[in-house]
Formats: C-alpha cells, structure tokens, sequence
C-alpha cells in the first residue's frame, strides 16, 4: 500500500452541511458513515493518510448545466459573496476541523514534519486550505489570524469572482483564459502569503489569474485539484503553457478524480474508468516530468469514478498506475513525496 496526501478534500463541508442538520461532526469521521467519501476508517482502509481539507463557503446549489445535443454546458458563474457572512461560515468550518483535533479523529498538522509523525501515527494528517478567499477580506484583515489558526494552503479564487481575482466556469469545451486576473488585492494577498509562508493554490484561477501569480510569487507554482486540458477541455483543466510553467517553477499538479475533468467528453458520469485517469497521469508526467505530479482526489467535492467510490477505494487508482508501469518510486513520490516536497518549501522550511 503506497500512503498517499492528498491534494484536495471538501469533507469538512460534507461535516459542517451535515452538523447543521444535527450530526455530530466528530463522531461521524471518528465512527464513519456511508456518506460522501472520506471518515477515518474509509481513510484508512485505502492509505488516504492525509491531505489539504479546504475551508470552502458554498454557493448555494450549483448545479450543472446539463449538455446540449453535442456534448457542451456552460454553467453560469455563481454570484460574488459577501465577506462578513463567508468569515462566519468559515469560522464554523474551521470549528469542525478543531474540534476533530482536540477530539484525535484527525490531527492539525502545521510543518511537514508534523504530517510526516501523523502518518507514522496512522493518524489522518489535515492540514487547512481555503478555497476562494471571500473570507480573508479585502484589507486581508483575518489572514494572521488564520494562519495562527493552522491555515497553510489557500486559493484566491474558486469558481466565482471575489476582490482578489477571477475564476472560471464549469463549462466545456472552453478555455481557462475567460476573464481577467489578479486585483490590486490580490497580488497583495500573494506577496503576504510569500511573507507567511502560506501555499498560493492556482486551481480554479482564471488563466491571466495564473500568469499574475507565476509573476509575483517565489514559490513553486501549484493546482491542487486540476488536469489537463489537452485532454478534457472544460475551462478548470490546465493549458500545456501552463503545466510548462508549473515544470520550470519545480511546482506540481495533483490529478482531480472528478469525472467532469477526466473524461474526454467532460461529462459528469460515475461510470468513468481507472484508464482515464491513467491517461491524465501519464500526459502530467511525459510533459513535467514524475516530480511535478501527485494527486488531488476532491472527495466529497465532485463526482468521481465509481471504482474508485470513496476513500477506501484509493488504492485501485495506485494499482491502475503500477499496472501502467509506475513502479514504487515513483508511486511514492505521486502518492505524497511531491506534496511534501513542495508544501516544505512554500512554508519556508530547510530542505
Ligand atoms: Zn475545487
């Protein structure tokens, strides 16, 4: 079994969505569940170790468009947020990964060596993301706060515009360069996050969003949830300039499992094999070669393979990759050593 960290989660959304309902975050990933995909045993099971677990405020239901007699959708982009309400629902989820924490069902990690004794703990390693930064505020007056709190990984943007930047729709077939890039805010939130040390997320980023960041930051360039876009063409897949750049910066793509950006025809459908998401690898790693790929699930954010079903079938995509002729070292470095590699020196820790 080749221990993975992975590069993107939503399940504390799953927990928070559901704790609204009355559930008890800890105890459904401490005892399990047969929702959604990722609780303590299922990680377990199939050697998710750990991962980035995104902080993400949801846009009601966004649901896609369905495709018209060729194949194409372009769903609309969802509506701006506020920032004092997303703080709010931000702070709740944050809650949830703490009380995880305090509770041992999960433990914070905040340096790679942390991550690394949780792991040998068999201990599932979190480390805290944010997806879309409505909460941080224009003035990026939360940012220390929640770094102090844990936050190591964020994206400006996700899918919808906010007043750091731009992102892209779901839609295929379209290209990612749909709008403009960075603000005068957000290329201020870079540089901060290259003071604190703060991984810069480019999935869900505009294409001149990406070209913003690759100008302003010295770290290592990263989506961590995206594929390739000369395969799957729907606007959150990645341009060949891009993963070019991603190579040059020694940054790296971790491979989204959901089905919309796997399959050639960018559809959502369960019914999607292991081979496309082999084929995705191989394009990564023949264009940047194997210590710019890694992995990047959005359990309990998309819709992914059904042979792979949820965390405990993870190892099927690490045996589909052996098959195809990836042999342990190489399978460690996808499964969780370019992610350390790259997390180390985005927070500024010796080599
Ligand atoms: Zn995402």
């Amino acid at each position: 079994m080749q221990a993975v960290f992975d590069g993107h989660n939503d399940v504390l959304l799953r927990l928070w969505q559901h704790a609204r309902g009355g559930a008890d975050p800890v105890a459904e990933f401490s005892e399990g569940t047969d929702k959604g995909h990722i609780d303590a045993a299922r990680a377990k099971a199939g050697g998710l170790a750990g991962g980035l677990c995104a902080i993400y405020v949801p846009s009601g239901d966004l649901v896609l468009k369905t495709p018209d007699e060729n194949g194409h959708y372009a769903t609309p982009m969802a509506a701006p947020l506020d920032h004092l309400p997303s703080l709010a629902t931000a702070m709740e989820l944050a809650d949830i990964a703490f009380k995880l924490d305090r509770a041992g069902a999960w433990r914070l990690c905040r340096s790679v060596e942390e991550i690394r004794a949780a792991m040998a703990d068999e201990v599932f390693a979190a480390v805290l993301h944010m997806e879309g930064c409505e909460a941080i505020g224009p003035d990026l007056a939360a940012l220390e706060t929640f770094h102090a709190a844990g936050l190591r990984s964020l994206g400006p943007v996700w899918s919808r515009h906010n007043v750091f930047g731009h992102g892209v729709p779901f839609a295929y077939p379209m290209s990612p360069d749909t709008g403009p890039g960075l603000t005068e805010a957000g290329f201020e939130l870079v540089r901060a996050c290259n003071r604190l040390g703060i991984l810069i997320d480019l999935a869900h980023i505009t294409e001149k969003g990406f070209w913003d960041v690759a100008k302003t930051t010295d770290q290592p360039l990263v989506a961590s949830h995206s594929n390739v876009h000369a395969l799957t063409p729907v606007a959150r897949n990645l341009t060949d300039r891009q993963l070019d750049a991603i190579r040059e910066s020694r940054g790296l793509v971790g491979l989204n499992y959901a089905t919309t950006m796997l399959r050639p025809d960018g559809q959502e459908n369960a019914a999607t094999p292991l081979s496309d998401m082999v084929r995705h690898v191989d394009y990564l790693v023949e264009r940047m070669g194997i210590d710019c790929v890694a992995l990047g699930s959005d359990f309990d954010g998309a819709t992914i393979p059904e042979e792979i079903a949820d965390a405990a079938g993870n190892q099927k995509l690490v045996a589909a990759l052996e098959d195809a002729g990836y042999g342990d070292a190489e399978l460690a470095k996808i499964c969780r050593e370019n992610w350390l590699r790259v997390l180390g020196q985005a927070w500024h820790e010796p080599a």
